[in-house]
């Protein structure tokens, strides 16, 4: 019979499709300890030795515009985007490779400033360059970094081991990244219409940083470590705290109650959430890119780090709720429908 070629990808979305083209994976190593399904697959050659394995890839036109990303900004951003994953299964990156599809529209010197950009992510995260590949294509601009890890020495943290009660935490702030991306995509405009206007963004500094130049949290993870502190789940916050959370539902089998106004927002986001009339919220749940770490953790460990104000509690796990459910302040619940970043959306 012939197949049937015509489902639009848009209609499943990319969660779907990954686990349509996942589902009948198999394992043929003793050494996979962790497959497909997690911020990084775990790999053991030897006892108490785990090694972390992650890919994260940059396309022009999907993930970055080159009318307004300093080329330099985007090698750093290729690098951090995987860095954060590591740092998402509770451990610290060493190696990377890179692989780069180049345009004809690229010069040397362009791809001189991409790579001084990389160089300087390992050097911040100590992540050795040992490889890639590279080639030119009739596409756009593609950056493919794979990226290892290793546990700091304390336990790593999956998806999947949140368990009732855990206080859920989110680090830094939420929700600038996207208001960047929609201050960036504003000044194109103007500058399309009138050549003359250079854009005004000394007013944004903050949020165009988170988004043009954002750093991953491996200070959190040592602070945990430090701290004798083991989150019982973890993941980190690239498509949005919404998306993020269903994960870690799902993945630990767990509801989850969420209080909005628990979740933190730095006043610069604020500020221009209002200018643009943006709901905060939305930027939050469903913006992405802010590179923060989602996790739980115990009632006694969270008593380790309740006071630092980078942690935020902004819930707990609940066996009592179905999925992800969020309240206001007086206790009501809110509904809110919108799907997170992806790269398919119709
Ligand atoms: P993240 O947001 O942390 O980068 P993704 O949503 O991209 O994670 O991927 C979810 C899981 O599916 C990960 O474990 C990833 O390794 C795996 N995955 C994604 N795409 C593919 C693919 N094309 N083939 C095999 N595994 C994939
Ligand atoms: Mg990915």
């Amino acid at each position: 019979m012939k197949k049937n070629y015509f489902t639009p990808i848009s209609q499943i979305g990319e969660f779907e499709l990954i686990k349509k083209i996942t589902n009948n994976v198999i394992s043929y190593q003793k050494t996979t300890k962790l497959g497909v399904g997690d911020d990084a697959a775990i790999v053991s050659f030897s006892k108490n030795k785990n090694l972390l394995v992650s890919t994260d890839m940059l396309v022009e036109g999907i993930h970055f515009d080159c009318t307004y990303t300093p080329l330099k900004h985007l090698g750093y951003k290729s690098v951090v985007v995987n860095v954060s994953d590591i740092c998402a299964m509770n451990a610290a990156p060493t190696q990377a490779t890179v692989s780069i599809a180049i345009p004809n529209k690229f010069s040397v010197e362009m791809i001189q400033e991409i790579y001084d950009g990389i160089k300087l992510a390992c050097k911040n995260y100590s992540v050795d360059l040992v490889g890639g590949d590279t080639t030119a294509t009739a596409g756009p601009l593609v950056i493919s970094v794979n990226i290892l890890g290793e546990s700091l020495g304390s336990k790593l943290s999956l998806r999947s081991g949140a368990q009732n009660n855990d206080i859920v935490i989110v680090t830094g702030s939420l929700g600038a990244a996207y208001l960047g991306l929609q201050i960036l995509e504003r000044e194109k405009l103007i500058f399309k219409d009138s050549a003359e206007v250079q854009p005004d963004l000394k007013n944004y500094k903050y949020i165009l940083e988170r988004q043009l130049k954002p750093e991953a949290r491996i200070d959190v993870i040592k602070n945990l470590k430090n701290l004798k502190v083991i989150p019982t789940s973890m993941i980190d916050i690239s498509d949005g705290l919404s998306s993020e959370l269903n994960h870690i539902s799902k993945s630990s089998n767990l509801g989850i109650k969420i209080f909005i106004d628990k979740i933190p927002f730095a006043k610069e986001t604020r500020k221009t959430a209002e200018e643009l009339n943006i709901d905060l919220l939305v930027s939050a749940l469903f913006g992405g890119e802010d590179y923060e770490l989602l996790f739980t953790v115990s009632l006694a460990d969270f008593e380790k780090i309740k006071n630092n104000p980078i942690y935020s509690p902004i819930g707990h796990i609940s066996k009592d709720v179905n999925g992800v459910k969020l309240y206001d302040s007086s206790g009501k619940s809110v509904e809110i429908n919108q799907n997170s970043w992806t790269a398919f959306q119709k």
